[in-house]
């Protein structure tokens, strides 16, 4: 009798080198695609309509992929999600269902869910790694506990036995005739909007390996001496790796095959991406809490003009104001604009790090709970990072200068500043009244002055982590 697998497809959405696949259609005579949207994942705290519709596209095109192969994407949509994998699974009349583990606590909770409901269906449960270069869950120190530092987490990463790369399977076989396919539904009928007006990339594993050989084939070979370069120098694959459109895996085993610095620097960035997830996967209560007890007791304050003022670009910090519009246009930001806006919301501001971690949520195609979290944490100075918080206090005038010095980045995302000349694009409230007129930009009418001082508020922010520290 032929065998049957369910291949349950969440957020890795390619054909290939995607070991939940590759397994399925090694061991079984036919594989059934499914898809299920989460009701409860869609409405959660993390819900976001602009990754929503991204993620829509990308499912739109992986039917069309497995279509090529010979079968399609089912698709179902419930808040039971499990319920209707095993539905699924029983209608196909399948032996076994395949899926790609994750390190996140919603993702790791309703995969132990499936699994023994699956089993009380005498259905076989095989969840498989495809999200990450290694196996976060593998690397210990010498004490046997969990890292919290990055560098020798790294150390400790590099050597970890990686898995062979695949390609994309040829010929799936057709799904059963029985079996009702269902539909991708639309972003109005999930009732969520898009609010990302340019997306950064175009949604797709199509676009995102044909972005990924790009970059492979000559980008790269700089990334060391230009990933702080806030006009590119960056890959942007982030959002192909968070919809898991390329397989880290295929990417850090071609990067490893050019030599130089700059592959050498970017293979270390997917470790970061590695230990965030290795982060979340062993400290699942950094999405409720400051990882460091210390910092529990912050105070943060409350200012919901403030708060609306930098989520909408409108400080008055050139470089604070470029990054949130940036975010707000094409559901991306820089990273190096990332800790700047970051730094700003929490050291300057004094407003709680959950509020940025929630707007980027909702707005970044690449938002994903472990490097969202662990990296408002650092850059708030209350996660797992050892340096001290006075380390973490970015300058918004002095990062501007050094990595977007002729305010190209400033100009393009701030356009009531594009006539800002010179050294001025840094502070533009520094201009005269006829500088401003030869701008036409006048401060407070045309463009606000600072909402803040810089420097007053970084004293502050040390006074109040001071106290967090001692108390
Ligand atoms: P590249 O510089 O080309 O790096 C290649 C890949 O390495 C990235 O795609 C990413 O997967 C990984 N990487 C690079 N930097 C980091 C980092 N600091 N932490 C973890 N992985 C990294 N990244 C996300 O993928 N999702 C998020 O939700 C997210 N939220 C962030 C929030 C804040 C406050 C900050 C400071 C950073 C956040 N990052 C997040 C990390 C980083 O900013 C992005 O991964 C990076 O900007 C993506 O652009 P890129 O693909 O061009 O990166």
């Amino acid at each position: 009798m032929p065998t049957t697998a369910i291949v349950w497809f969440r957020r890795e959405l390619r054909v290939h080198d995607l070991p939940a696949l590759h397994d399925a259609h090694e061991a079984h005579d036919r594989v059934v695609p499914l898809f299920v949207f989460d009701d409860r994942l869609l409405a959660g705290r993390f819900a976001s309509g602009s990754r929503t519709r991204f993620m829509i596209d990308c499912l739109r095109e992986l039917d069309g992929a497995l279509k090529e192969r010979g079968s399609g994407l089912v698709v179902r949509q419930g808040d039971d999600v499990v319920g209707e994998v095993v539905a699924v699974a029983r209608e196909a009349n399948a032996d076994a269902v395949y899926w790609t583990s994750d390190a996140a606590p919603y993702a790791r909770s309703r995969d132990i869910r499936a699994t023994e409901a699956l089993e009380e269906a005498g259905i076989a449960a095989r969840p498989r790694a495809g999200s990450y270069c290694a196996d976060v869950s593998r690397p210990r120190t010498k004490n046997g506990k969990p890292f919290t530092v990055f560098t020798p987490f790294w150390k400790a990463w590099e050597p970890l036995e990686r898995r062979e790369v695949h390609g994309a399977p040829r010929d799936l076989g057709p799904l059963p005739s029985s079996l009702r396919k269902g539909r991708i539904p639309s972003l109005d009928a999930l009732g969520l909007a898009d609010e990302v007006p340019e997306p950064v990339v175009e949604a797709g594993e199509a676009a995102a390996r044909e972005m990924m050989n790009r970059w492979l084939r000559g980008p790269i070979d700089d990334y060391g001496t230009r990933q702080d370069d806030l006009t590119g120098g960056t890959s942007m694959l982030s959002p192909a790796l968070r919809w898991g459109l390329v397989s880290p895996r295929e990417l850090e085993a071609r990067a490893r095959e050019r030599p130089g610095a700059g592959a050498a620097a970017f293979v270390r960035q997917l470790a970061w991406r590695d230990f965030y997830a290795h982060v979340l996967l062993l400290h699942p209560g950094n999405l409720r809490h400051e990882y460091q007890e210390r910092f529990r007791s912050l105070e943060w304050e409350t200012d919901d003009e403030l708060l609306d003022a930098w989520r909408e670009g409108r400080t008055g910090y050139p470089l604070v104001d470029a990054g949130m519009r940036q975010l707000a246009r094409t559901g991306w930001m820089h990273n190096r604009a990332r800790m700047v806006v970051g730094s700003f919301l929490t050291k300057d501001l004094h407003l709680d790090w959950r509020h940025g971690e929630a707007h980027f949520e909702r707005l970044l195609l690449d938002g994903e709970p472990s490097q969202n979290n662990g990296n408002w944490q650092w850059v708030a100075s209350t996660g797992i990072d050892p340096a001290p918080y006075f380390r973490r206090m970015f300058n918004p005038i002095l990062q501007a200068e050094k990595f977007d010095p002729d305010g190209e980045y400033v100009r393009r995302w701030v356009p009531e500043l594009a006539g800002v000349h010179g050294k001025r694009i840094f502070r533009p409230w520094t201009m005269t009244d006829d500088e401003q007129q030869a701008a036409s930009c006048v401060i407070g009418e045309h463009y606000p002055a600072p909402v803040v001082d810089h420097k007053e508020e970084r004293e502050r922010a040390m006074e109040r982590y001071r106290a967090a520290s001692s108390g």
